[in-house]
């Protein structure tokens, strides 16, 4: 991942509504109620909700809120985990897992809610999410998902072959469902709407400051950086994959995959009748999977599930190349035109 440079010049900086918010480095030692460690989505929805409720909360991030993967993903919102209800019912029980199949589909309500309540002007498109399905394993997922989330009242349908290719500008998909709770969203900009719905609420974040030890202090904890220290009840380690060496065997748990992203300059209003016309965001059944979604300003933005390392850098780039050509061959032969230079966000 790039420094502050590379970041400022990213896709999603120069088309964030919101602006970075003031957050100036931790100094001296203070107490809280909660320290939060890690300014994304995860340390500042948590900062958010627990301030709500009343707590005292310091956040310290490293860098600026939205640096790590909230402020660089492909933006789409999509409802529900890994596993689909029936799969969840059978791994956890019909209570537990009918709990989870809710709380992960209501996710997208959820966030259109707080994006709603914040004012936050993040681009919030709610058009739906397009899942294509790649070959006969893909069409019986899509089939499944479909079945099961239409069983529960969700407003989905499968699509045939043609459908999706009209739906999304991609030909060559073997069919794929939509589900009209999915939608799509500035990421950058939703971070910093909601570092500043935190800040309006009473929370402290820290940016360059990242946190170099933990240690029990009685009966709290001492969250040290560099040159300063909040002592707190309760930790909450937000870093994503970030291996802080905070907690111990934790960088063991985590195995880090580098997905890549690239954007198009704004594609003519040609193209852009034809790739996703109707505003949905797509990503495909792959396990290693394709995205793809155009954003407000009409750049095509796309990706998939990268490298284990940086030594793989040459099978991004292949990837990357395949998608794109897989992506405008059916529009270049429908418009004539393609898009303009890569980017990257
Ligand atoms: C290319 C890509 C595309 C994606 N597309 C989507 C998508 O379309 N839809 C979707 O829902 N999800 C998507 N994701 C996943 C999504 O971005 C992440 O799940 C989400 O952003 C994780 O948020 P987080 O707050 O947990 O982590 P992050 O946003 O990574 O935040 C962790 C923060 O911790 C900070 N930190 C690390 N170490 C320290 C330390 N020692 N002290 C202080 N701070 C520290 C980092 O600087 C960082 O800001 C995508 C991810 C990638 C990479």
């Amino acid at each position: 991942m790039g420094d502050h440079q590379d970041f400022a010049r990213a896709l999603w900086s120069g088309t964030s509504a919101e602006d970075a918010v003031d957050c100036p480095p931790m100094e001296g030692e203070r107490r809280a109620d909660v320290a939060i460690v890690g300014a994304g989505y995860t340390g500042l929805s948590t900062a958010l909700h627990l301030r709500e409720a009343g707590a005292d909360v310091v956040v310290l991030e490293a860098r600026e809120p939205g640096w790590g993967a909230s402020g660089r993903n492909v933006g789409q919102v999509i409802a529900g985990l890994k596993y689909e209800p029936e799969e969840l019912e059978r791994m956890f029980g019909p209570e537990t897992g009918a709990h989870l199949w809710r709380v992960g589909g209501g996710g997208p309500d959820m966030l259109y809610a707080l994006i709603r309540r914040f004012g936050i002007r993040c681009d919030l498109v709610n058009e739906g999410w397009i899942q294509p399905a790649v070959g006969d394993r893909g069409l019986r997922m899509v089939a499944a998902g479909a079945e099961q989330w239409a069983e529960r009242g969700v407003a989905c349908e499968l699509l045939s072959r043609d459908r999706v290719a009209e739906m999304t500008g991609v030909a060559g998909y073997a069919g794929g469902w939509i589900d009209r709770r999915g939608g799509g969203v500035q990421p950058l900009a939703l971070t910093r709407g909601m570092a500043r719905a935190c800040l309006d609420l009473g929370v402290a974040i820290h940016g360059d400051s990242a946190v170099t030890a933990l240690a029990r202090e009685g009966t709290r904890w001492r969250v040290s950086t560099a040159r300063s220290a909040v002592i707190a009840d309760t930790v909450v380690l937000a870093t994503n994959a970030y291996d802080t060496g905070l907690w111990p065997g934790l960088g063991r748990s985590i195995v880090p995959v580098r997905p890549f992203l690239v954007a198009s300059a704004p594609l003519s209003a040609n193209l852009r009748g034809a790739i996703l016309p109707g505003g949905q965001v797509a990503s495909d059944t792959k396990r290693l999977l394709s995205f793809f979604r155009l954003d407000t300003k009409g750049h095509l933005i796309l990706g998939g599930r990268g490298a284990l390392n940086h030594a793989h850098a040459p099978h991004i780039h292949a990837g990357c190349g395949r998608t794109r050509g897989r992506a405008f061959r059916r529009s270049r032969r429908a418009h004539g035109n393609t898009p303009g230079r890569a980017g990257s966000p």
